[in-house]
């Protein structure tokens, strides 16, 4: 995975220092109109995340936890990306509560250490993390085609209509789903017990609810089964 050139977020990840320890430059960009450079407040060897000042969807906190390389789709994610997709969900949790003024938590470090474990919690609410899906995405924010997982406090009140579309669950992808489809696509676990809902508001609905002929038999009351070739009794 190459930088593109032009790519914003290419050009966040390949900043040497987050702003913030860096010497301070000065600038007129802000004043003049222009947006305001990314507020990086995390670095490490894989993601970059930053707050979106500009554009942000709620109020109480929005970030931008992007991949340092030019992946292009969250659909090139396998198993052996699964400790990656738990660590931002682990740092997406993290720098919310970092930034929550209702979080007792102590203020943000910069460390890599961030706990990862094997069962990762679900995001706690009223966090949420997770990824706009293609077609869709923040209208807001221009960035088309490189991974990028948003993180904010919800609700996502900032948004219109229109831009809350890719918030919605037509198109938001939550991480914790999305850590349990490539965990499920891996394993034996065929049939998952529920999916939660994205916004947490609609009934959920299992993969098996959409099979019309899941569970269903033919045969009599007695048990005589009435197919072709009923499964031989012993
Ligand atoms: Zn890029
Ligand atoms: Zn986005």
């Amino acid at each position: 995975y190459a930088p593109r050139a032009g790519c914003p977020l290419c050009t966040v990840a390949s900043a040497p220092n987050p702003p913030a320890l860096a010497t301070p430059r000065v600038s007129c960009a802000h004043a003049s109109g222009d947006p305001a450079p990314p507020q990086i407040i995390w670095k490490d060897d894989n993601v970059t995340a930053y707050v979106e000042t500009n554009n942000p969807v709620s109020s109480k906190g929005h970030v931008i936890i992007a991949l340092n390389l030019h992946v292009p789709s969250i659909y090139a994610f396998s198993s052996a990306d699964i400790p990656l997709l738990v660590h931002i969900q682990s740092l997406g949790i993290h720098l919310l509560r970092s930034l929550d003024p209702a979080s007792s938590s102590p203020p943000l470090r910069l460390s890599p250490a961030v706990p990862t474990t094997l069962q990762p919690p679900r995001c706690p609410e009223p966090f949420r993390i997770g990824f706009i899906t293609p077609p869709f995405r923040d209208s807001k924010i221009p960035i088309t085609d490189h991974v990028h997982a948003h993180a904010f406090i919800g609700p996502p009140h900032l948004a219109g209509w229109f831009r809350g579309v890719a918030y919605s669950s037509l198109a938001w992808y939550s991480i914790d789903d999305l850590i349990a489809e490539i965990r499920e696509s891996t394993s034996n676990n065929r049939v998952k017990s529920s999916y939660p809902s994205s916004d947490h508001t609609t009934p959920t609905a299992r993969p098996i609810d959409f099979v019309p002929s899941a569970g269903a038999r033919s045969g009599g009351a007695d048990g005589a089964e009435a197919l072709v070739h009923p499964i031989p009794l012993p």
